[in-house]
């Protein structure tokens, strides 16, 4: 393996268990407080959308990484250079287009972590004390925490490389470093509960909206945390001024690549390949005066129509009276609205100030969805805020989005929720909790501040309607080939498993856009009716894999 070196010679080259680590690396690892045993998983940093070595053994690996936590605490020493022969010797390289190698080592590191401490494995089911009205924090950081791919990204990952200090809007990695910090004690750390004042205090320096003590708004907490780390890790270093076309709706696809193209000129980060969607707002003049004029009697107004794809990162959905279920609420929010009186849109053809329709659709959907119901809403007279208590059914496994999802193209989108943050009570006097599926046991646990539950069965919780839930989160489960009992190679039979990909956004790569991925529908649906038999291609042999597992 001669083409294995080091991060610091050669930006390409992924580090590995056993390799050098930079120094900044290593203080910042001492300055986390993680038990020395634990460090091991910090420095398994891999880059993605370049070359890296992925493990080929299993068995070698755990072995070398056994002896070296055996006889030395100190994994930054130079000193076993024979262990990292053999460490070397078990990977290969391989082309990364996506996070799962990252997700590979970190799922490792962390089960090896669990059987160490088995009397107080608790990794993700560490509670968060509260500051003093601070539920709402606890509510959203859970949730976030729980999302398998970005905990991986800030564990496993070398995420330090790809803090942009440079960026106005971002906090020159602050607020990623501290909230790295924090998930690495949810997941690594021994003790049932860890007090976040650290990450509170940074969140606070940078946004004072969240000073001090009050109950605030879980979503609103989330939006800004997942914007500042957006920006805190934006690989754009500068942002090129580019002028959005206005499109006419006769070629969405097309026109949604181009706007996706643009948009990653000027936004990369972790964020957008997990988070980041596109939204199609189509407004159509409605021009009343036109109408009449026409001969033929139409009274579709002058029939210009502008067409917009906008990056959304979570919907907010409005409630009303008549919404029952989750899709009701989106068929709301989607519904075409009027633009008259104050709101009228000035009409390039017409060029006047006419009245409109606009129409959102969903178009390009992300890996992860994070749903907000719009449960609080402020009063036109007072600016008292109230809360709509209105029971909502959503649900817990296969949400099918492909009647909302407008694009015909990109993966097939199927959803699980692996995640809700509730609101319980009213405005004033209310609590946010949190539920959560383990990676380990994908089982449910009831995150209420310092005290962890579980497992809890969703039935007797609750889950999948109520008042109770304010942010949902999904995770688009795809249909992924993989190989049991060994690789694809030595044997390793064939099945298929339930898995969130996550694709590395950038301009060089654009077979990896959301709009160019492609998955045999057909395929799909019939291997979820059958509960997951699946014909193998090659000797049509039936594999049976478990359903409803996202990892193994
Ligand atoms: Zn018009």
């Amino acid at each position: 393996m001669g083409n294995c070196k080091s991060s610091n010679s050669n930006a390409d080259v992924v580090v590995v268990q056993g390799s050098p680590i930079r120094n900044h690396e290593r203080q910042w690892s001492d300055r986390g407080r993680v038990p020395a045993n634990n460090r091991s998983t910090l420095q398994s940093m891999a880059r993605v959308g370049s070359r890296v070595f992925k493990q080929t053994s299993l068995d070698a690996d755990i072995e070398a990484a056994g002896t070296s936590h055996s006889q030395n605490n100190d994994m930054f020493s130079n000193g076993n250079k024979q262990q990292q022969q053999v460490k070397r010797t078990t990977l290969t390289e391989h082309k990364a287009s996506t996070y799962e190698h990252v997700h590979e080592m970190v799922q490792e590191s962390i089960d090896s972590i669990h059987h160490q401490q088995t009397s107080k494995a608790k990794a993700g089911r560490v509670g968060l004390t509260n500051l003093g009205n601070t539920c709402f924090m606890n509510s959203s950081l859970q949730c976030l925490s729980n999302t398998i791919p970005l905990s991986d990204y800030v564990l496993g990952y070398d995420y330090r490389s790809e803090i942009n200090h440079d960026n106005f809007l971002g906090t020159q990695g602050q607020l990623v470093s501290s909230y790295a910090e924090l998930i690495k004690h949810l997941w690594l750390g021994s003790n049932a509960s860890y007090n976040p004042s650290f990450f509170k205090n940074i969140l606070s320096k940078f946004s004072p909206q969240f000073e001090g003590y009050e109950q605030q708004d879980s979503q609103e907490l989330l939006a800004y945390l997942l914007d500042g780390i957006h920006e805190d890790l934006n690989r754009v270093k500068k942002k090129p001024y580019i002028e959005e076309k206005d499109c006419d709706g006769t070629n969405d696809e097309g026109d949604a690549i181009t706007s996706w193209s643009n948009y990653l000129q000027r936004n990369q980060s972790i964020i957008v390949d997990m988070f980041q969607g596109q939204l199609r707002s189509t407004i159509s003049c409605r021009n009343n005066q036109q109408c009449k004029q026409q001969s033929n009697g139409s009274t579709d107004g002058c029939g210009h129509i502008n067409v917009k794809f906008d990056p959304f990162m979570y919907l907010s959905l409005p409630i009303s009276d008549n919404c029952n279920t989750l899709d009701d609420c989106l068929d709301l929010y989607c519904e075409e609205e009027l633009l008259v009186g104050d709101e009228q849109w000035y009409c390039p053809k017409c060029k006047t100030h006419v009245n409109a329709t606009k129409k959102i659709d969903l178009f390009m959907l992300p890996p992860i969805l994070i749903i907000h119901l719009k449960r609080f809403k402020v009063s036109s007279y007072g600016g008292n805020r109230s809360k709509i208590t209105k029971s909502i059914q959503y649900p817990l496994n296969d949400w099918n989005l492909s009647k909302q999802k407008k694009s015909s193209s990109g993966i097939y989108p199927l959803y699980d929720c692996y995640a809700i943050s509730q609101h319980h009570g009213s405005v004033g006097y209310g609590h946010y909790t949190a539920h959560a599926k383990n990676r380990f046991d994908g089982m449910w646990y009831n995150f209420n501040d310092s005290i962890v539950n579980g497992p809890v069965s969703p039935k007797s919780e609750g889950l999948g309607s109520g008042s109770s839930a304010y942010c949902l989160f999904y995770n688009r489960v795809e249909r992924v080939d993989s190989y049991r009992g060994g690789s694809k190679m030595n044997g390793g039979k064939k099945c298929i498993e339930k898995k969130t990909v996550i694709r590395r956004q950038s301009i060089s790569r654009p077979e990896l856009w959301p709009h160019l991925q492609r998955e045999k529908v057909t395929e799909w649906k019939s291997v979820r009716v059958n509960d997951y038999v699946w014909k193998d291609d090659d000797n049509e042999e039936e594999v049976r894999a478990g359903l409803g597992r996202v990892t193994e």
